[in-house]
């Protein structure tokens, strides 16, 4: 057996959470690898490093001093060697890196020393062997990770050592240069990481146990998800719910990887297992999995009598696509259709967009209407079940809430409606309410 562990900016945050991670690791010997994030929020006003280093490197483009704040980012890391009695010499090397500190250090060079010095302590506090990301996650010429290369890389570092620790978020490339992924990176080096060696299991520890049905901010308590497909979560991730950086799901679905989404601060709750497909009988017998949903769309309708549908939606789609808007959904009427995009996403592009669909497509009427919110109810379960959807809509109307759109997607994995935006919080509990006990 062989997990991967990844750990999360809150779970690295400062020497007690370093001691938890050290509990979690030593009592679990197949858990051999180890990917962390750089040292996140201690509290609510504290401040993530990766952060403070954006921000370092902000004020040496503009030459203005970040003495201060590099100052309060090498005492974090100099309070966590001397708490756990580290030997490793954070400062001296912190202070190496001060001294090149200027405006020709890269943003990318920079911002991946808070993964690569927080690694350092944690090989050490854990006694594994640190390994660095820039000698074992390459970037090829397209900016993509290789993944050859790298999978080779990282068996081989695992095969020498044994048990290993790998700062995430970072790689280099071809010449030696150090490059970053995007924000919440160390999730996609992690899965790289488990893809690559193989693993078991790879185990996500953050702050929260497992996935919840529903936003904590919307409903009170919910329950976590002890199991779902990657093809539930995708629903799930796509329809709002913040779970892990996306492009850290392929590697591990893709070698049929089971996924753990656990909790650093309550290592005994089980989390959330992501698998690939799941035994229908088994976990409690609710319909529905999860409820998530995102506000603020905008709807756009074309109408037009004796519409040739597909020649007038192949347009406005090129149209959306021309000014790189996606479509998040199409509603098909017989005069008529409306596509669904976020507000945000179209920008001012909106009056662009509407000025060329009456130049193309000609037709009686084009309007737009804003303040749509899109909640989805997504669920193995409902698959070839009747019914469902019945009871779904009857408790939104029950309770006031007018659906201005509904989708169900052709796998019936997900019912999407659409409500106004002020409506939005009240979708989301009626259905957690009625479907989620
Ligand atoms: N430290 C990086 C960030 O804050 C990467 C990560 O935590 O995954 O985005």
């Amino acid at each position: 057996m062989l997990k991967v562990a990844k750990f999360g900016g809150s779970s690295v945050a400062g020497a007690e959470q370093f001691k938890k991670v050290k509990k979690i690791i030593d009592s679990d010997s197949s858990r051999r690898l180890v990917v962390v994030s750089a040292a996140g929020k201690r509290n609510k006003d504290d401040h993530k490093m990766t952060d403070l280093l954006y921000l370092c490197h902000a004020h040496l483009e503009y030459g203005v001093s970040c003495d201060e704040i590099m100052d309060s980012i090498e005492s974090r890391f100099v309070e966590i060697k001397e708490d756990l009695n580290l030997e490793y010499d954070v400062k001296r090397d912190f202070d190496a890196l001060r001294a090149r500190l200027n405006r020709d250090m890269s943003v990318d060079e920079l911002v991946s020393r808070g993964e690569y010095f927080t690694a350092r302590l944690m090989a050490e506090f854990l006694g594994f062997t640190f390994v660095d990301a820039a000698d074992c996650f390459f970037f090829g010429i397209d900016g993509q990770i290789d993944r050859d290369k790298t999978d080779a890389a990282i068996k081989e570092a695992l095969e020498k050592y044994g048990k290993i620790v790998i700062p995430g978020f970072y790689g280099s490339l071809a010449g030696g240069r150090i490059k970053i992924m995007s924000r919440g990176g160390s999730d996609i080096s992690g899965a790289i990481a488990s893809a690559a060696v193989d693993a078991d299991v790879y185990e996500n520890w953050t702050d929260v146990s497992g996935i919840l049905m529903a936003d904590p901010r919307i409903v009170d308590k919910p329950k976590s998800i002890s199991k779902l497909t990657y093809a539930e979560l995708r629903e799930l991730a796509f329809m709002g719910a913040s779970v892990l950086h996306e492009e850290s799901i392929m590697p591990v679905k893709e070698r049929g990887i089971a996924l753990n989404i656990r909790n650093t601060n309550d290592p005994e709750h089980p989390g959330t297992m992501i698998v690939e497909s799941v035994d229908e009988n088994a976990g409690a017998d609710r319909p529905i999995t999860g409820i998530a949903g995102r506000k603020n769309f905008s709807v756009i309708t074309v109408n037009k009598r004796n519409i040739n549908v597909s020649v007038t939606l192949r347009q406005v789609l090129d149209i959306f696509d021309k000014y790189k808007v996606p479509v998040e959904h199409i509603d098909l009427g017989l005069d008529s259709f409306a596509i669904v995009a976020s507000t945000t996403a179209m920008g001012d592009a909106v009056y662009d967009i509407a000025a060329d669909i009456k130049k193309t497509c000609r037709p009686d009427r084009v309007y737009m209407q804003e303040g749509l919110a899109l909640v989805a109810a997504v669920g193995r379960k409902m698959t070839f079940r009747p019914g469902t959807s019945g009871r779904l809509f009857k408790a939104l109307g029950d309770n006031g809430v007018n659906i201005r759109i509904i989708a169900q997607g052709a796998d019936e994995l997900s019912i999407m409606v659409g409500v106004e935006n002020a409506q939005f919080e009240t979708a989301i509990k009626v259905l957690y309410e009625g479907f989620a006990g």
